[in-house]
């Protein structure tokens, strides 16, 4: 045996390939029947259980067998009938330990989509499909726990990641798998390109979204690209050029983020590298309280230089100074109307943004999770 079915039957000769299974087991009957246990025995060879009502029959046996080079736990002996009065309802299931809990609710929760992700969510689907009324606090617990089964914990899945990176190559020609570690063999950085978007790139528009995104987990501080620094932006740059090829005229739209305009310019310095204009007003907004949105925006998206001097005027008029910053930054890095190259509808529509929002849930996963849930999502 070995899933826990809520509807099985115990039988003496069952066989279990380890003791927590044969546990597990029997806290799904104590569940299930509404009644506790309490263990007699309980050692390397051998393991008792008896009712916890004084007196009651109910009672099993179990014992460790040799089967050539592997053990099996057997039950060897079974007192089913309790003739205690196990209807008379609990208020402690102190059976009902959140390891059950979570096998029950194990198969029901996955890594993309979470159909059980409240307390409140566990507490009804326990109730309602086994009958047994458990506690807000063991359905919490239990969730979390069951979460770090599917998952693996933090630091497991650091430690996997250079393996992680190995099986996926392999298995998958074509991929662009790179990691760098630092002196101690701690994570820093990982870049992963899948053969199709690098064979499909060939034939997009040549435009590139950069963007960061944060890991919720505990190890902040070495996430995929750490901290949004120089050392790791350049390093994800220069993995990019490889990939990108002999391309000409590509565009590159991010952020105003330093680290990045700095890691573009060193890695890219003849490509064009644009801002998003939501980005830019956002940053804009925090000198220029006064600034038109609409009228930003229109000045961003219009093709005539004409128009465009025009827009600027009604910028300049609420938000004094506005036009000598925006042309340090340099018009053609967010203006159509002054952009060398066809910009097409990239400034107004974040992708990365679209892409950071579908994996929201994904960034509180443990490092290898959230790469194989990036990957499906691209694969898509
Ligand atoms: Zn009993």
């Amino acid at each position: 045996m070995s899933k826990v079915d809520s509807n099985f039957v115990l039988k003496v000769q069952d066989m279990f390939s380890t003791k927590s299974l044969f546990k597990q087991y029997v806290q799904a009957i104590a569940i299930r029947d509404n009644f506790q246990y309490v263990i007699v025995k309980s050692n390397k060879e051998v393991m008792i259980l008896q009712c916890a009502i004084e007196n009651c029959k109910w009672s099993l046996r179990a014992s460790c067998c040799i089967h050539g080079d592997r053990s099996l736990w057997v039950l060897t002996r079974f007192d089913s009938e309790h003739t205690c009065l196990v209807d008379v309802p609990l208020s402690d299931y102190r059976q009902a330990t959140f390891t059950v809990t979570k096998d029950l609710i194990k198969n029901k929760i996955s890594l993309a989509g979470f159909e059980l992700s409240t307390s409140k969510d566990i507490v009804h689907f326990i109730r309602a499909e086994h009958g047994l009324s458990i506690s807000y606090q063991k359905a919490w617990r239990a969730h979390e726990t069951a979460l770090d089964d599917i998952r693996g914990s933090p630091d497991d899945s650091y430690k996997m990641l250079p393996r992680f990176a190995y099986i996926l190559e392999l298995n998958n020609p074509g991929y662009v798998v790179e990691y760098k570690v630092d002196v101690d063999g701690r994570f820093l950085y990982f870049f992963m390109a899948l053969s199709a978007s690098i064979s499909g790139w060939q034939h997009c528009r040549p435009i590139i979204s950069i963007d960061g995104t944060s890991l919720k987990n505990k190890y902040g501080a070495f996430c995929v690209v750490d901290f949004e620094n120089d050392s790791s932006w350049t390093w994800f740059c220069n993995q990019l050029k490889r990939i990108i090829g002999g391309r000409n005229e590509v565009v590159i739209v991010s952020d105003r983020h330093k680290s990045i305009c700095k890691a573009i310019e060193v890695v890219f310095p003849n490509i064009l590298h644009c801002m998003y204009l939501v980005h830019l007003l956002r940053n804009l907004k925090l000198k220029y309280k006064r600034i038109m949105n609409t009228v930003f925006h229109a000045c961003g998206k219009t093709f005539s230089i004409v128009d465009f001097e025009h827009k600027m005027r009604l910028l300049e008029s609420s938000a004094f100074g506005i036009r000598e910053k925006l042309e340090s930054i340099g018009f053609a890095k967010w203006s159509r109307a002054y952009s060398p190259r066809r910009r097409y509808n990239i400034m107004t529509t974040s992708i990365s943004e679209s892409l950071n929002s579908a994996m929201l849930k994904a960034t509180e996963l443990p490092i290898c999770s959230i790469l194989k849930v990036l990957r499906m999502m691209l694969q898509r």
